[in-house]
C-alpha cells in the first residue's frame, strides 16, 4: 500500500513507522518546518527543551516500548521528582504519603480523607463505573467539605477553568493511576526523562521511516484529503515553494486536532457533530531561563485562584541542566481557552503579569534572575473530555472509507500524552492493515 499520514507528531511518526516496517510506502505531510507536534522542541543553552514541559511515567509503556524497540533505551534516564502544592500562601510538598499528612492546609481528618479517597481511586481498576460522573460530582460528594474545596477544586479550575465541571470522573482517575504508578511505596515518585530530548525519539523515528524509503515533508500543509467514489484516493498539500500539489494514496490517516479535520474533507453530520463535541483548551506557555532555580520543587501545583497561572515546572529540578548549558529551566503554564484576554497578550505583558507572584514561591526572588524568555502556544493543547464520554468517541475509521483519524479526543479513559498517542498511531496502523487484508470489508455504514 502507499499510505499518506497527515502530521508527523507522536501518532503519526509511530503509525508511519510500523507501516514501512511492514512493507508499505509512506509520506508524512508536516505543517510545521520540524517534526514532534506537540512535543517539539526549541534550542535552549544549546541544547533541545520541549515547548512545553514533558515528562514520562513508569506506566508509560507504549512510548517506553517503543524507545527500546529503536535502540534508544540508553536516553531515557529516571529522575527524581518532588511534587508542590501552593495553598493557602504557602508551598508545601506533596510527593509522599508523609508530605500528605503534614499538609497544613488542611485539618488532619481532611488530610485523611484526601489520602484515603485517593487510595481507593488507585485500587479501582474498572474505571467504567466512574463513567457517569463529572470529576467535580463525584469528587465534591466522596470528599466533599474543606479536603475538595482546598485542593482538588482550585486545581481543577485551574486546569480547565470554565469548563472544569464538564470534566468526566474517569480523567481524574487515570491522573491518579499514572502518578501512583510512578510513586512506589514512601520514596517519592520517579519520572523519565529522554536525555537528549524528546526529540531524539521523533528524530529516529523520521530517520528509520527515511532510510526504509518512506518521506517525511516539513512545511507541507495538508489543503485537502481527495475523496473518489466515497473512499479516501489522495493529499493536496502546499509545497515549501507554496504551490499545491497533490499525490494518489490507497489509505490516509489524518493525526490532525478535531477542528481541523473537517476543514479537509466534507464529512457527514453525525460523524462532525461528535467531533464539534469536544471542544480544545490551548497551552500557553513562558519558559523563563534563569541564572538561579526559583524553588527545589520540580512540578508546583497552584491551588489558589488569586495567582494567574495554573503550574510551574522548573524542568531543571528533573532533568540536569549542564543539558542547557548550566541554565536553570522553568515553565509557567496556563491552560486556556482562545477567547481568554490572556491568549491575547504578548509574551512581555503575559510575563509582567506573573512576575508579581513569583515572590510566593520565593521571597528572594528578583526578575534579574531571568536572562532570557520564550512563549509558546499550543492551540490543541487538552481535550475537554466529559462524562459518558465512551458512547462519542469519534471512530478512528471516519465514514469516508480508507480514511482513519488518530487525534487526542480519541484516547480514553486517560488523559492525551505521548505515551497514548504512540500506543493510537501503532494501533490505526496495525487497523489499517488489517482492514485491507480483509478488502476494506470492516468499514461502518456512512
Ligand atoms: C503544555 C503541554 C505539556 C505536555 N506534557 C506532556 C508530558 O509531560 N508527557 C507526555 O507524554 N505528554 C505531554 N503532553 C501531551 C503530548 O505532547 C501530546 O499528547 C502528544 O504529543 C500528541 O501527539 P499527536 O501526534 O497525537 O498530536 P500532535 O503532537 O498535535 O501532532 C499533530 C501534528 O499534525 C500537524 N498538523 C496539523 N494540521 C496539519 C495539516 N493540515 N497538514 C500537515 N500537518 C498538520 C501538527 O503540526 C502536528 O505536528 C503535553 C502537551 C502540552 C501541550
Amino acid at each position: 500500500m502507499n499510505v499518506g499520514i497527515i502530521g508527523a507528531g507522536a501518532a503519526g511518526l509511530a503509525a508511519g513507522y510500523d507501516l514501512v516496517n511492514a512493507g508499505h510506502a509512506v509520506t508524512l505531510y508536516e505543517s510545521a518546518p520540524f517534526t514532534g507536534g506537540q512535543a517539539s522542541t526549541i534550542e535552549v543553552g544549546g541544547g533541545r527543551l520541549e515547548r512545553g514541559y514533558h515528562h514520562l511515567f513508569t506506566s508509560d509503556y507504549a512510548i517506553i516500548d517503543l524507545i527500546q524497540e529503536i535502540g534508544l533505551s540508553e536516553e531515557l534516564k529516571w529522575f527524581p521528582s518532588l511534587v508542590g502544592t501552593y495553598a493557602a500562601g504557602r508551598v508545601y510538598r506533596t510527593t509522599t504519603p508523609l508530605d500528605l499528612l503534614k499538609f497544613g492546609a488542611l485539618p488532619l481528618l481532611g488530610r485523611i480523607r484526601l489520602g484515603l479517597l485517593a487510595l481507593r481511586l488507585q485500587r479501582m481498576k474498572n474505571w467504567r463505573a466512574l463513567e457517569s460522573f463529572t470529576a467535580d460530582q463525584w469528587l465534591r460528594t466522596r470528599l466533599g467539605g474543606r479536603a475538595y474545596e482546598v485542593v482538588w477544586n482550585p486545581l481543577l479550575r485551574a486546569k480547565f477553568g470554565e469548563y472544569y465541571e464538564e470534566i468526566g470522573m474517569p480523567w481524574f482517575w487515570s491522573k491518579i493511576q499514572t502518578r501512583f504508578a510512578s510513586r512506589k511505596g514512601l520514596g517519592g515518585e520517579r519520572l523519565g526523562y529522554p536525555i537528549g530530548s524528546f526529540d531524539s525519539i521523533f528524530d529516529e523515528l523520521a530517520r528509520r521511516i527515511e532510510s526504509a524509503g518512506g518521506r517525511v515533508l516539513l512545511e507541507n500543509p495538508v489543503r485537502t484529503v481527495e475523496v473518489a467514489n466515497g473512499e479516501a484516493a489522495g493529499i493536496t498539500a502546499l509545497g515549501t515553494d507554496r504551490e499545491p500539489f497533490s499525490e494518489g494514496f490507497d489509505a490516509v490517516i489524518a493525526t490532525v486536532p478535531s477542528f481541523e479535520f473537517p476543514k479537509l474533507v466534507d464529512l457527514p453530520d453525525h460523524y462532525r457533530s461528535r467531533l464539534d463535541s469536544v471542544h480544545y483548551l490551548a497551552a500557553v506557555v513562558l519558559i523563563l531561563e534563569m541564572n538561579r532555580p526559583l524553588t527545589d520543587i520540580y512540578w508546583m501545583n497552584i491551588a489558589d485562584r488569586s495567582v494567574p497561572f495554573l503550574g510551574i515546572i522548573e524542568h531543571t529540578n528533573l532533568a540536569p541542566r549542564s543539558l542547557y548549558g548550566g541554565r536553570y529551566v522553568l515553565y509557567l503554564t496556563n491552560y486556556l481557552d482562545r477567547r481568554d484576554e490572556m491568549f491575547a497578550l504578548s509574551p512581555d505583558e503575559l510575563l509582567d503579569r506573573y512576575l508579581p507572584h513569583l515572590k510566593k514561591f520565593n521571597p528572594a526572588f528578583q526578575p534579574n534572575w531571568i536572562e532570557r524568555m520564550h512563549y509558546n502556544s499550543v492551540s490543541a493543547a487538552q481535550p475537554i473530555i466529559g462524562a459518558n464520554y465512551s458512547a462519542r468517541i469519534p471512530d478512528h475509521r471516519t465514514p469516508i472509507r480508507r480514511l482513519y483519524l488518530a487525534n487526542t479526543t480519541q484516547i480514553y479513559p486517560e488523559d492525551r500524552g505521548t505515551n497514548y498517542s504512540v500506543r493510537m498511531g501503532r494501533q490505526v496502523a496495525r487497523m489499517l492493515m488489517q482492514d485491507e487484508k480483509n478488502g476494506w470489508n470492516a468499514w461502518p455504514a456512512a
